[in-house]
């Protein structure tokens, strides 16, 4: 989350933004399952210009032991970014960012995966970002639980996350790389929406409570919009010609 930049022209007189997209409008998002043979499961996104690989192994054997948990699986996940995902090169050591960014998708993937059903194992989730242009967290929360179904793993749901904003005084949905560094406000939000249940909100920024309710409100239907796109992954692969 960069300083906030006023002289950024983010909504012209049209109701356009930045990259062309009308306030409500998602960027191009295109999900494939599976594609890693070497994983338990995997999947890839592209959410406008971010590129995200996810692989998972498991449930599997804890190794050292006392990690384990006799009453229920665990759930791990490392969400890293490639040095040359970003303008400018990331030192490829683990950035405090990337350890937070890791144990929240965690804590959103966890509401959903039935892990009580493989006590003393873990399921392990490895998050690549290839290419990152805002809402990575967004995009690999949701490639992550595709990759957890396609690994057969028993879940409630799956989270489809997606962020909503705000700029020029304005709610919108899916905020890009400039509108997080020039907007005002930055929501993701992770939804399992057969559930009806948010299992990630942050916020950066200052909303008024209408926007903040306008915010979640828009960010639950765009979650809804990233979640048929879930299952058509999961249908392309699994009863379609495209499989992976
Ligand atoms: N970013 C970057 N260098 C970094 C970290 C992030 O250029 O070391 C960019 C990247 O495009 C990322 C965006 O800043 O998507 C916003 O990062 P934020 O921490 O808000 O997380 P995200 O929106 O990706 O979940």
């Amino acid at each position: 989350m960069g300083g906030r930049d006023a002289t950024m022209v983010l909504l012209d007189e049209n109701g356009i933004r930045c990259d062309g997209r009308k306030v409500d409008e998602p960027r191009r998002i295109m999900i494939k399952a599976g594609g890693l043979k070497n994983a338990d499961g995997s999947a890839y996104i592209e959410f406008g210009d971010n590129k995200i690989l996810v692989g998972v192994f498991g449930p599997r054997d804890v190794h050292p032991k006392h990690m384990s948990n006799t009453d229920t699986g665990i759930l791990r996940v490392r969400y890293h970014m490639e040095p040359f995902s970003v303008g400018e090169r990331k030192n490829p050591a683990p950035s405090r960012r990337e350890i937070e960014i890791s144990k929240v998708i965690k804590e959103a993937l966890e509401p959903a995966v039935m892990l009580e059903k493989f006590p003393r194992t873990a399921v392990d989730v490895f998050i690549e970002i290839l290419q990152a242009d805002g809402g990575t967290r967004c995009a690999a929360l949701t490639a992550a639980s595709v990759a957890l179904a396609d690994a057969g793993i028993p879940m409630r749901d799956m989270v489809a996350a997606i962020a909503a904003g705000k700029v020029a005084d304005t709610v919108i949905l899916d905020v890009n790389n400039e509108e997080d560094q020039a907007g005002q406000a930055d929501m993701p939000i992770g939804y399992m929406p057969s559930l009806e249940k948010i299992t990630l909100l942050q916020l950066d920024g200052v909303l008024t409570p209408e926007e903040y309710k306008k915010c979640v409100q828009v960010g639950v239907d765009g979650c809804k919009l990233v979640y048929d796109l879930q299952k058509k992954a999961l249908n392309d692969k699994y009863f379609g010609n495209k499989g992976g």
